[in-house]
């Protein structure tokens, strides 16, 4: 792209995070932007209550991804994003959870960058801390955990990089998150109990954190394949390791009511 298209940009693109799921859960910027925007582009994992708070009069552009289903490649969003900002004011790029964490942002503000766009992010809650915290597990306590990981289970080629080192991560903190585990779960519990983690140690599944059809399945690193396999438990979930999942017991009764 050369300098005279460079300033033919007139907009700014707003890559905000939607949070996790429960529209409480949504800052503030985040929903300011929203009523505001001239272009809404968001992602497969925004929930359907935080589309509702969109501008009626602003544009959307679906390129959600889901496993197997179709969505739009990252260069299309990408062209898209660039495209809207020659001719509109506000554009929102808007993801589940963070945008830095996992979902993308980065890249999207580099070639943003590149493309002489505008370009800022607003932070959102990632579903890492929010899913565990609906489902009453804090990741750090002074009685289980002083450290956390958060870690992607799905290391297609080329995805993230360098490749999760599972030895490391069972040794390198006393929590583990993990984005994305579900289908790759018998390999990742196998490295973790290869590495030294106990079978006996405690995790939680939790599906669709934070919104009003949340699930969890608790288990141990040893047992959780299996319960799975029987309850037919499925993504998007998030995966919480450690003892700090012990407090699920107590603390998984007091349930934060989700703004419906
Ligand atoms: N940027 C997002 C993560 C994107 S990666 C964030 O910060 O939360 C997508 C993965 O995030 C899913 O496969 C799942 O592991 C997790 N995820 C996103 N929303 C979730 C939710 N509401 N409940 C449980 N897991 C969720």
């Amino acid at each position: 792209m050369n300098q005279s298209e460079q300033i033919r940009c007139v907009g700014k693109v707003y890559l905000v995070g939607a949070g996790p799921g429960d529209p409480g859960l949504l800052t503030l910027k985040g929903k300011t932007l929203l009523e505001y925007a001239d272009v809404v582009v968001y992602d497969a994992l925004v929930s359907p209550q935080i589309l509702e708070t969109i501008n009626p009069k602003a544009e959307r552009i679906d390129a959600g991804k889901r496993r197997g289903r179709h969505s739009l490649k990252q260069e299309e969003t990408t062209r898209i994003l660039i495209e809207k900002a020659r001719t509109h004011a506000a554009v929102v790029r808007l993801k589940g959870g963070d945008p830095f964490v996992f979902g993308r942002g980065g890249e999207e503000m580099e070639d943003l960058i590149a493309a002489g766009v505008p370009v800022e992010v607003v932070p959102g809650v990632t579903a890492g801390i929010a899913a565990p915290a609906y489902a009453g597990i804090p990741l750090t306590h002074r009685h289980y955990s002083s450290s956390v990981t958060f870690v992607t289970g799905h290391e297609a080629a080329g995805k993230y990089r360098p490749e999760v080192n599972w030895s490391a991560i069972a040794h390198g903190s006393e929590t583990i998150v993990i984005y994305m585990g579900i289908h790759n779960l018998p390999y990742i519990t196998r490295e973790l109990q290869k590495a030294g983690l106990s079978p006996e140690t405690p995790i939680a599944l939790i599906r669709w954190g934070t919104r009003i059809e949340q699930e969890e399945l608790i288990g141990t690193i040893g047992s959780i394949v299996r319960q799975v396999e029987e309850t037919g438990f499925e993504a998007p979930a998030i995966a919480a390791i450690g003892s700090v999942v012990k407090l699920h017991e107590i603390f998984g009764n007091s349930r934060p009511v989700v703004f419906a």
